[in-house]
C-alpha cells in the first residue's frame, strides 16, 4: 500500500499516518519529523532548516526531494508506505512521480484531509499547551503563516491528483476513529 496523506497543518495526519502504519505493517515518511531529527542531531541540512521551519515557510524542494528519494530506496519501504508532509508542492509532486517512476513504484492513493481553518487554530493551540510548546512551530502567528503557506503552495495538489483519478478526501474534523473508518472505506481495505 503506497499512500500521500494530504491537508492542512492540525488536520491530522500524523495521527491517522500511525493507525496507518499498524494497520498495513508500512513505515510512516514524514519529511517534518525527518528534518526535526536533522535539527536535533545538528546537521548541516538540520542547521541550514531550523530557521526556515521556525518561521513555518518551505525548506527548499531539492532539500525535502533529496530526503525523500533516499528514504524509499530503505528496505521497509518495499512494503509500501505513507508519505506524511510530502509532497508539499507541486514541483515535489512532479519530483516524486519521476522518482516513483524511476524506482518501479505506483501510487494506490492520495488521501485529502480536509478541514475548517477555525478547527485547525483551536487544534493546534491545544497541541502546543498540552506538549508545553516543543515545537517551535506550534504558535498562533507561525500557525497562521503555515495555512497560508498551505493554501497557496500545497493546496493545489488537491486538483493535481484529483486530475490524475487518485484523490480521496476524508472530513479530518471528525473523531479519530470516525476519520480512520472513513479512510480504511475509501481505500477499501
Ligand atoms: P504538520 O504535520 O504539522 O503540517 P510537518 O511536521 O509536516 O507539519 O512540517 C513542519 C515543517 O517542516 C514545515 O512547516 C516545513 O517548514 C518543513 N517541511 C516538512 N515537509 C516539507 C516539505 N515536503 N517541503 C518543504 N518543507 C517541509
Amino acid at each position: 500500500m503506497r499512500l500521500i496523506l494530504l491537508g492542512p497543518p492540525g488536520a491530522g495526519k500524523g495521527t491517522q499516518a500511525k493507525i496507518l502504519i499498524d494497520a498495513f505493517g508500512i513505515p510512516q515518511l514524514s519529511t517534518g519529523d525527518i528534518l526535526r531529527s536533522a535539527i536535533a542531531a545538528k546537521t548541516p541540512m538540520g542547521l541550514a532548516a531550523k530557521e526556515i521551519m521556525d518561521r513555518g515557510d518551505l525548506v527548499s524542494d531539492e532539500i525535502v526531494n533529496g530526503i525523500v528519494s533516499e528514504r524509499l530506496d530503505q528496505d521497509d519501504c518495499r512494503a509500501g508506505f505513507v508519505l506524511d508532509g510530502f509532497p508539499r508542492t507541486i514541483p515535489q509532486a512532479e519530483a516524486l512521480d519521476t522518482m516513483l517512476k524511476t524506482k518501479g513504484m505506483a501510487l494506490d492513493a492520495v488521501l485529502e484531509l480536509t478541514a475548517d481553518p477555525d478547527v485547525l487554530v483551536g487544534r493546534i493551540a491545544k497541541r502546543a499547551k498540552e506538549s508545553g510548546a516543543v515545537r517551535a512551530d506550534d504558535n498562533e502567528d507561525v500557525l497562521r503563516n503555515r495555512l497560508a503557506v498551505y493554501r497557496e503552495q500545497t493546496a493545489p495538489l488537491v486538483s493535481y491528483y484529483r486530475g490524475k483519478g487518485m484523490l480521496k478526501s476524508v472530513d479530518g474534523t471528525q473523531p479519530v476513529d470516525v476519520v480512520s473508518a472513513a479512510i480504511r472505506s475509501v481505500l477499501g481495505r
